[in-house]
């Protein structure tokens, strides 16, 4: 049993709108009020701020 070696790379992050995985160095992130969301570029963060400006409330949808 051999043990596979993991090349040395960069951190990791899922883009929290198209789920892209881009460098922690390249990402663009937010720190929100809770944690920090982690975008692949300013386009994806837009379109991130939106959603949370149009927060549904009281959704009585089945
Ligand atoms: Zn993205």
């Amino acid at each position: 049993m051999t043990e596979k070696i993991t090349p040395a790379q960069p951190e990791h992050v899922a883009c929290a709108v198209c789920m892209e995985e881009i460098p922690a160095t390249v990402a663009t992130s937010q720190e929100g009020d809770e944690y920090a969301q982690h975008f692949c570029g300013l386009e994806c963060y837009d379109k991130w701020k939106h959603q949370q400006a149009e927060e549904p409330e009281g959704n009585d949808k089945g």
